[in-house]
Formats: structure tokens, sequence, C-alpha cells
């Protein structure tokens, strides 16, 4: 299998530091207290990304594991949940409350800027009786980054528990999870984190225990269940044997983030740059506002098709971009540029291969969307 150079949102290009760690010897985590501990810091090193004093949890499967284990642990059916919705994964987040019998309200708001906080502030003025609110950090179709700063604080005046899929925007984006009063908050291995798709990871706060483990109705999972987990470490068990080769990658790959100083730096500085370039060269961005600094989503301009560029990109360049689903489908091309992609290098090939991409199919371009980006940057 010939592999490219995975320009996409995730999963996202894996060091090799994290790829031989994944390699190391195995014990058996169910037994080895050592492993106990190993695990236990590996939680710490994520409380530090995520600025958390409170739990956290690093579960087996992927993104979707830890947004379903979310609302299975804190939905009891009937319960009334606030869905904020400004795209694809903020309007699912509400299906996945449904199945666990949430009475689910919508607040919905325009796909292509981000939450609007005024609005959602006279919204809950008029309606706050909910016990939850789902929201999404970082619209990865839409390339869009939503107030969470702002609009977690809000939902808690209310004592509405925030459940925030994060897992766009964890090592990408700053997440203050303690000073932001987000209750429940997702993240996943394979974006910005950039080890192997495989593990997602959840902070709980005190209050969203709290909803966990006094539910009037039991929790219809085990898998999904987060109670299970409450004293894991006092009684040395785990609910399963844990993927430990998948956490020995997860370590090493949170380590590679603390190795540099300044990791929210270097994807603002690149995002930026990325938008600039595309935008000097003439393209359009699909967001008007609430550029996400992870990803980013143009617009395909007239004249030529996703399925186009896409093959050009990888036939010609070797270079995997990602194009998006449900109502952006063959509308937008998108570059991840999180985690182990954002590297300038990396980020100047793929728009040099774009650009003759698009200048191949006789797309008029205003220079050259690679000399564009080496200025912004
Ligand atoms: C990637 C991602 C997930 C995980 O979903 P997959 O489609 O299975 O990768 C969840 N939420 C967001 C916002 C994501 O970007």
């Amino acid at each position: 299998m010939k592999k490219p150079l995975i320009m996409t949102p995730g999963p996202t290009g894996v060091h090799e530091d994290v790829r031989m760690a994944m390699a190391q010897d195995i014990t058996n985590p169910d037994l080895d207290l050592g492993f106990f501990e190993y695990y236990k810091e590996t939680c710490n090193k994520l409380k530090k990304i995520l600025n958390t004093k409170e739990d956290v949890l690093i579960l087996d499967g992927e993104g979707i594991l830890g947004l379903e284990a979310a609302c299975a642990s804190l939905i009891e059916p009937g319960d009334r949940l606030l869905c904020i919705d400004n795209g694809i994964f903020g309007k699912g987040f509400g299906d996945f409350a449904k199945i666990y019998g949430a009475e689910v309200v919508y607040f919905e708001s325009d796909y292509r800027n981000p939450i609007d906080i005024e609005e959602l502030k006279r919204f809950l003025e008029q309606d706050n009786d909910f016990k939850l609110a789902t929201l999404v950090h970082c619209e990865t179709p839409a390339g869009i980054t939503n107030p969470v700063d702002k609009i977690c604080p809000l939902l808690r005046e209310y004592g509405i528990i925030s459940i925030v899929d994060s897992v766009s925007a964890i090592g990408g984006e700053p997440v203050e999870v303690d000073k932001w009063e987000m209750d429940l908050v997702i993240g996943g291995s394979q974006k910005c984190i950039s080890a192997p798709p495989g593990l997602t990871f959840l902070s709980i706060s005190q209050r969203a225990w709290e909803a966990i483990l006094n539910r009037k109705s039991p929790i219809k999972s085990f898998y999904c269940n987060l109670a299970i987990w409450k004293d894991w470490y006092e009684e040395k068990w785990f609910p399963y044997t844990q993927p430990i080769s998948d956490i020995y990658a997860l370590s090493c790959a949170i380590d590679k983030i603390f190795e540099e100083n300044d990791y929210i730096r270097r994807h603002k500085k690149i995002g930026e740059a990325v938008r600039k370039s595309l935008i000097k060269s003439g393209l359009e961005l699909y967001p008007l506002d609430g550029y996400s600094n992870t990803v980013t989503t143009v617009l395909i301009p007239e004249g030529i098709k996703f399925h186009e560029i896409y093959d050009y990109m990888l036939n010609e360049h070797n270079i995997l971009i990602a194009g998006a689903f449900d109502y952006l489908k063959d509308r937008v091309i998108r570059i991840g540029h999180m985690g182990e992609n954002c590297k300038e290098e990396k980020i100047y090939i793929t728009l040099k291969a774009l650009d003759e991409a698009f200048k191949n199919f006789d797309i008029k371009l205003d220079g050259q969307l690679h000399k564009h980006f080496v200025e912004a940057m």
C-alpha cells in the first residue's frame, strides 16, 4: 500500500517516535500495577493540555465512543437537552442524545458563522429548563471554531451541564476546561494530538459526576457507562482490558506536543497563513467568521469538480486532502493543518500541489498559493 501524505483534518500524520512507542513490549494491563500508574500519568498529561484538575479518562474507541459515552451516562429518558447546532457535528449530537431518550430542543445558528452568543443569551432568557446542552468546539467539516469560552459559562449560569465535542480542537486551539466551566469535554487521539486513531478521552467535572452517579434510572450500556470508571484507580480495576499499545502511542504523542513550548501559537500562525494564501489567490473560504486554526474549508470554484482536485493531488503528488460530507459534499475541499500536519514544509508542498492542480484544470488563481503562503509566514 502506497501511503500518501495525509493532509486531512484527522487522522493526521503520526510521528516516527509515536509509531516506535507503539511497538514497545507490553505487559498485562489488567494485572500489572505499573500499568495503572502509567494510565494515570497519561491522564495527567491530558489534564495539562485541557487545563483541568477534574478527572480524565481514556476510553478504548474513537471519538464517537466519547460522544456516545457522554450521552449514555448523562441522559435519562425524558431529560430536556439543548442541542447547540451550527454544523454537521453539532446537529448530529442531537441524534445521539435521542438514542438515549432525551427530549432534544435545537438552538440553530448560521452554518457559516460561529455560534452567536448574544442570540443564545436571548434564547436562554425565554427557555432555560434544560438538564444538559451539547455543543461542538471546532466544526471540522465547516472549519469553524465556536466560542466555547463564552458558551459554557453561560450554560453554567443556568445550571445546565455542558457536553463539549472538542475532538478536532484539543491540541491545536486553547482549551481551558476549568476556567471556562466546561463539564464534560471529549477529545480523540487522531486529530491534533496526532496519535493513531482508536482512543477517545474525556474530562468529567464534579457536577457531571454527580449527575452520572445520582441517576434515577440505570445506564443502559456497559462500554459507554462512565459510572463504572469512578474508582478505577483506588480499586485497581479496569472495566475491560486496556489497549496498552494505543496508550503508549498517546502518551508519546502528548510528550511531543510539550517538547515544543507553544503549539497553540504554531497552529494560529499556520492557520492564518493558509487562509491568507487562499484568499489572496482569489478562492473563497466557507466560514465567514470564527476561522478554525486546525482546519480550513474552501469552496470549490466553478469549472472544477471535487474528485478532479482530489484525484490530481493523490495521483500526481501523493497528497491526500479531504472533501466533506452531508450538505457540503462535493462543494468544498479541506486542508487539515492540525498536529503533525501543522508544519510549514508540509503545508508548503500541499499548497504548491494544489496550485498546480487548479492550474491544470484551467482555474485561474491570482499569483501562486505556495508563494502567498511563504509571504504570510
Ligand atoms: C473527527 C471528529 C469526531 C470523530 O468522528 P469520526 O468521524 O469518526 O472521525 C467527532 N467530532 C468531531 C468534531 C470531529 O472532528
